[in-house]
């Protein structure tokens, strides 16, 4: 049976191609574990113990190949191809994402966006078209894609999460502030500013 790798690491990962591939950018051809766990704020031993879950990569004392590590870490998440992505809600933080140019460059494409308010329907927001959310099942039942990024209200955010879900979308990126149980073997990212704030608020009372 193949080993259960612990969702934890899995977030980790990202953050140490993200430091490897800056590393790869400048140049750079080995770093150790205790330079890359600096750069990250997390200690060499988990650095070490997370990729072991991979395979064998450095030698001992000798380092990481910065652009083998680079490029195995992309294979892995499968960084090293692009990802269909739709937006459903097209208000202040949709228009945001929309406009936002971090996506494309790591292979994130928004195809489609949607929303119910007739007013942006057909209207050209960031570069789409934007389609009436009545359409959204039979344009997943036509289309792959892989992840669905929600931006409505909170009160909608359920029942849009569970038309993707019917619609095989596997990976969604929650932007509303709720929680909503998806299957298992689906994926859900909460995004929420407030709850990140709310954790540091304990540590400020205090002061
Ligand atoms: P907004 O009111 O400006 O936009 C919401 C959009 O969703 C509108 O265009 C509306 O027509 C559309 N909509 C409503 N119901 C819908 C449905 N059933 N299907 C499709 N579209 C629908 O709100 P906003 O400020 O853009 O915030 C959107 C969501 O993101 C809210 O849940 C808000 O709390 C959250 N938010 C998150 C962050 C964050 O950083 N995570 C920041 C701001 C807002």
């Amino acid at each position: 049976m193949p080993i259960e790798i612990p969702a934890v690491v899995i977030d980790r990962l990202p953050t140490y191609a993200r430091a490897l591939n800056l590393l790869e950018a400048r140049g750079r051809d080995v770093v150790s574990s205790q330079e890359l766990g600096q750069l990250l704020g997390v200690t060499p031993a988990q650095i070490r113990k997370d990729l072991s879950y991979f395979g064998r990569f450095g030698k001992q004392g000798r380092g990481y190949n910065v652009r083998h590590l680079a490029q195995e870490l992309r294979q892995i998440l499968g960084l090293d191809r692009q990802w269909s992505m739709i937006l459903i809600g097209v208000g202040h933080l949709g228009q945001a994402i929309l406009a936002y140019d971090g996506f494309r460059p790591q292979g994130f494409i928004i195809v489609d966006a949607f929303d119910v308010d007739p007013a942006k329907v057909g209207q050209q927001i960031g570069g789409l078209t934007v389609r009436d959310l009545s359409e959204l099942s039979e344009y997943l039942e036509k289309r792959r894609v892989d992840i669905g990024i929600v931006a409505v209200p909170a009160a909608a955010a359920g029942h849009i999460i569970a038309q993707l879900v019917a619609g095989g979308v596997r990976s969604i990126l929650n932007y509303a502030p709720t929680t909503v149980p998806v299957p298992e073997g689906l994926q859900i990212k909460h995004i929420d500013p407030v709850l990140a704030l709310q954790s540091m608020t304990f540590y400020l009372k205090g002061e």
